[in-house]
């Protein structure tokens, strides 16, 4: 363990990221424009997609480093000192004068539907990370970077621009990502429809050959990694040929931060030295617990609790 200016310890992974609060209201449907209905259920809990991977990364036992951004509200003050339950170094969590981004989601078990507002996630770029020294060296130090794209591009630029380890990119919410910034990553790791939306494809591609050729279109000078839900994934190297990687099959309650513990564990395994397919199936062994559980940053697993073999 290397130590840094400070007295912290150098990060192992470094998520660059939203941090928001989630409301979710259990519903039997979505309501219809201008309808009113009722929820059957409440929860609030600490989420985003930053937050919901550097946990997954620091429950699998890695050391974190978050950089982001939370309001000087109880919102942003409940996630901060959640993540530092969970481990994490907050160094670069810096509290904002906008409010806490809050996420309200619709939940028609197990699928979600989900209103974001940034807030302080808006503050969160090109200038947020270089301005930061705490930000600069757990961008830089860490072996690897993980990006979403609930943050503006610019913090992805200060990422590629800085970074020295392998960067990840998991472009969710779907946005078309310039090129020149998407290019400039090591691995990207879309859902079928982020793929569609980066390839500025009108429709998701279905069939495994379709997704791979939307693949290859994108130019992507690196590794991609296609997450394709209960149809596991697919390992699109660089050169060499599409290995899918099949689900593993379990009783799906709740489908929420499957995707962020996908990413989380895909760069724990290529830290332990896994090439990206062997990533790639550790990541779908830990993404398939998170679905049979409730919630999101509840629902991540320790590395004990994903078994080695699942049914
Ligand atoms: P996102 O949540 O980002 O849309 P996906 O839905 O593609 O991501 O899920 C990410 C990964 O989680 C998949 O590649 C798969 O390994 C796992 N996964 C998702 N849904 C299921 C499921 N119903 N059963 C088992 N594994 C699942």
């Amino acid at each position: 363990m290397s130590a840094v200016p400070g007295g912290l310890t150098t990060p192992e992974i470094t998520v660059v990221g939203s941090l928001n609060m989630d409301v979710r209201l259990t519903v039997d449907r979505i309501p219809r424009s201008g309808e009113t209905i009722s929820a059957t259920g409440l929860k609030r809990s600490p989420g985003g997609k930053g937050a919901n991977q550097a946990v997954a990364a620091a429950r699998l036992g890695r050391r974190v480093a978050m950089v982001g951004a939370v309001g000087d509200d109880d919102a942003g003050r409940e996630i901060t000192a959640r993540l530092v339950a969970e481990g994490l170094d907050v160094t670069s969590v810096a509290v904002s004068e906008h409010p806490t981004g809050t996420a309200v989601i619709l939940w028609e078990q197990p699928e979600s539907t989900i209103v974001i507002e940034a807030g302080a996630n808006a503050d969160v770029d090109e200038s947020f990370v270089d301005s930061r020294d705490s930000a600069v060296r757990a961008v830089t130090d860490a072996p690897v970077v993980l990006c979403q794209c609930e943050t503006p591009l610019g913090s992805l630029a200060a990422v590629t621009r800085l970074a020295t380890g392998t960067t990840i990119l998991n472009p969710a919410p779907a946005i078309p990502v310039p090129a020149e910034i998407r290019d400039r990553f090591d691995v990207l790791v879309p859902n079928r429809f982020e793929l569609a939306t980066l390839a500025g494809a009108d429709e998701a591609p279905e069939s495994l050959a379709d997704v791979v050729a939307m693949v290859r279109g994108l130019a992507f000078p690196g590794d991609v990694v296609v997450t394709l839900g209960a149809d596991g994934s697919v390992v699109v190297p660089r050169d060499g040929l599409p290995t899918p990687v099949p689900a593993v099959r379990v009783d799906a309650i709740d489908t929420t931060a499957a995707g962020d513990s996908f990413c989380a564990a895909l760069a724990d395994g290529l830290l332990r030295g896994e090439d990206l397919v062997g990533a790639a199936r550790w990541a779908a062994r830990v993404a398939a617990v998170t679905t049979t559980r409730d919630g999101a940053i509840e629902s991540l697993p320790l590395a004990d609790e994903v078994p080695a073999a699942l049914p």
